[in-house]
């Protein structure tokens, strides 16, 4: 008997059946646009052997002025047919399902030929739209209805009609996009013209037997967004249309309220799609910060939808479904929604990789195969890099011994976890323990390693990490200063008046846990809607609270310095930094660039800064230094002094811009190797 009898039940389509009501939402990987098709098959074949239901492919371009960026991949030509056949080929010998999500980016195209209903710039991209006349419109509804064609032609099993977050058909929707007075735009039975005539001729295209999604965007999370009853009035008329499922979207890019992001609940949004169930009689999928079969399974159990998607956990793990089928969920590795490998890449114009799976999107060049000869591998520090490091190794089938001076693993990890919004660290540290007691990995915690204990092994990896950077700032031994350790980890006593020295990911963090009192707003929904005023969109067009956002002031008065004469937290992640900076302008934290450190004093800091009108003395009843970090190396350098060969991986082998993502990143690598 499964743990998860709903979310592993078949889905019957009536010309076609899901084995299961798991569905790979459409993430933008950067696969296509690399031309490397059998790379783009190997990563949609292992989701598919890893026992998705139905995978949605990253958009593509129904032509040119659609597409999200310049050269953005689509069905343009021939070839492109047959390199999309090599994939959906893969997918359906791997038992899958695959369909194609076609995405037109209207305004939110970046590019001078970009299109939409009306000349309305977006304030997320640099070029105003060309207005489009009837002809232009047409062409549109013409060319997406064609890409629809050419993915049954190139065997898709459907196709996902994006018409939420934002994009194109989003845009005919709402009056602040849609300024039209012909029969395009006016009334909500004209602005939902086009997306329904798409829908309309996308099924005229594929014939009946074809899955044909709409993505459906339930709450706009922008003023002047759509009302409750125009998103059930257009949910009926898509599904009139020929649709065959109704998929959520959440909130346009533009919105300012977070929408997938490591602070947001756990299935923060699934009761907006429980408002559509009943209205419509085909199958409603919901979305947005689902990651484990739990979850998933209480959204169905809870009748917020027929079918659960989830993306960025195919990123961490291929084999979610399989393995929650076989009753070891517990070695999902999870996505801890944290951005940084995923859209952060995607946004910088890099491939798109898992901060917990470096293998993401990496299949064919990063293989971990059994090793030819097993060898004895010490690796000492069992953070991010080391265990890492430890466990591909372990897989591999050699001899590994995993020490650390800590009683726990997990390494600066287990400082993450402190902060309110971080709550997903939690979950990796477990995940990262259930594999080490099931690899037979020999653990030697609370152990300080020496060089003479590492005779005897045949490779050393020497994962150490980091230690604190020392600012040399007068007067910091006052008793009124802490470090970021004392704080996060030890849990020293912090006054009321605080200032942070370093606007870096860990002064930001610490910022965080002392501007929090009592509970986290992630581990409340109510509260976190409130905090970030999201509303009803039954009651506000959009989903915009009537009293917009409603902030908890701070539990200090904090004060966050940085020496860079620059934005704090320009430097954070390009997806969620806007939102650490957000909230804690929001709770009222103070952030000053371009300082210098004069001096500590019991009464506070004092600084100084270039054009000399900044006040000196920033009170303070506790300064906490957050000032970077340097490698810890000292054993490396003991045991290359002896003579030994070692590889030195994660913060001890470079401090600067450290994170999880390039020490997982290296720790595998190195492994799969050895
Ligand atoms: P960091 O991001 O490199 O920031 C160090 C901070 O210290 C900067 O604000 C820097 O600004 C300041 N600083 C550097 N040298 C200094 C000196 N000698 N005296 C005074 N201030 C000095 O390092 P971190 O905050 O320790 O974080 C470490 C890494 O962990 C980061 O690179 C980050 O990737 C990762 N992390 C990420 C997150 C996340 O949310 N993604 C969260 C936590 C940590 P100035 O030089 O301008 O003063
Ligand atoms: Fe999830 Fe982070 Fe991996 Fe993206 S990089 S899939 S958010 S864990």
């Amino acid at each position: 008997m499964t743990a998860y009898p709903r979310l592993l039940a078949p889905l019957d389509l009536g010309f076609t059946t899901l084995r299961n009501r798991v569905l790979m939402g459409s993430m933008h990987t950067g696969l296509e646009e690399t031309k490397d098709w059998n790379r783009v098959a190997t990563f949609y074949a292992e989701r598919a052997a890893g026992g998705v239901g139905l995978i949605v492919t990253g958009g593509m371009a129904p032509n040119r002025e659609g597409g999200v960026f310049p050269g953005a991949a689509g069905l343009f030509t021939e070839q492109d047919i047959s390199n999309h056949r090599i994939v959906t080929d893969r997918v359906h010998e791997s038992g899958g399902k695959i369909a194609m999500q076609i995405l037109h980016a209207g305004r939110y195209a970046y590019s001078p030929d970009c299109v939409a209903p009306s000349p309305v710039k977006s304030p997320i991209s640099p070029f105003p739209p060309k207005e489009l006349d009837e002809a232009g419109i047409e062409k549109q509804i013409a060319d997406i209805a064609t890409a629809a064609a050419r993915a049954r032609e190139a065997g898709y099993d459907g196709v996902e009609v994006m018409g939420s977050e934002g994009y194109f058909l989003n845009q005919f929707l709402v009056r602040h996009t849609n300024k039209r007075t012909d029969r395009w735009g006016g009334s909500y039975e004209n602005r939902m013209r086009l997306p329904v005539e798409v829908v309309r001729r996308v099924r005229e295209a594929v014939g009946p037997d074809f899955i044909v999604i709409y993505r459906l965007s339930m709450i706009d999370l922008v003023p002047q967004g759509s009302t409750w009853d125009e998103v059930v009035m257009l949910a009926k008329a898509v599904e009139a249309a020929g649709a065959t499922i109704i998929n959520t979207g959440i909130g346009w890019h533009e919105a300012r309220i977070p929408t997938i992001a490591t602070s947001v609940p756990r299935r923060a949004f699934t009761w907006v799609t429980k408002k559509l169930m009943g209205e419509v009689s085909i199958p409603v999928v919901t979305s947005n910060r689902i990651n484990t079969p739990e979850v998933a399974e209480q959204v169905l159990t809870d009748g917020c939808a027929d079918m659960v998607s989830m993306a960025r956990p195919f990123l961490a793990d291929a084999d979610f479904v399989n393995k929650a089928a076989e009753g070891r969920a517990d070695e999902i590795a999870p996505c801890i929604a944290c951005n940084q490998a995923c859209l952060d890449h995607t946004f910088s114009g890099k491939l798109t990789s898992c901060l917990v799976n470096p293998r993401a999107c990496h299949e064919t060049e990063l293989r971990i195969e059994p090793a030819a000869a097993q060898r004895r591998i010490a690796v000492v520090g069992a953070g991010p890099a080391g265990l890492s490091a430890a466990l591909t190794a372990a897989e591999r089938g050699h001899a590994v011994t995993l020490f650390d001076r800590d009683n726990r693993i997990g390494g600066q990890l287990n400082m993450a976890k402190k902060v309110p919004g971080k709550e997903e660290f939690h979950g990796l540290i477990a995940w990262f323990e259930t594999m080490v007691a099931k690899s037979g990995i020999n653990l030697r915690l609370g152990t300080e390693v020496a060089p003479e204990m590492l005779d005897g092994f045949d490779e050393i990896i020497i994962a150490t990490g980091v230690r604190p950077r020392d600012p040399g700032i007068p007067g910091e031994e006052g008793a009124n200063v802490l470090g970021y350790i004392d704080v996060l980890r030890d849990g020293a006593e912090v006054g009321r008046k605080v200032a942070i020295v370093g606007a870096g990911g860990i002064g930001f963090d610490v910022a965080q846990f002392l501007a929090h009192a009592g509970e986290s707003a992630t581990e409340n929904p109510p509260h976190w809607r409130s905090f970030w005023g999201v509303g009803d969109p039954e009651v506000t067009p959009g989903g915009l609270a009537p009293d917009g956002p409603q902030p908890d002031p701070a539990a200090r008065e904090i004060t966050l310095l940085q020496r860079k004469a620059e934005r704090p937290g320009k430097r954070l992640g390009k997806t969620t930094g806007w939102i650490h900076r957000a909230e804690l302008q929001m709770m009222g934290v103070a952030m000053r660039g371009g300082v210098g450190y004069d001096r500590i004093t019991p009464q506070g800091i004092e600084v100084s800064s270039a054009d000399g009108t900044q006040p000196s003395l920033i009170e303070a009843d506790t300064v906490v230094l957050c000032a970077g970090q340097e490698s810890q190396r000292d054993l490396a350098d003991a045991l290359e002094a002896a003579g030994r060969s070692v590889h030195v991986i994660g913060g001890a082998d470079v401090a600067a811009e450290l994170d999880a993502k390039r020490a997982i990143d290296q720790g595998t690598r190195l492994a799969a190797r050895l």
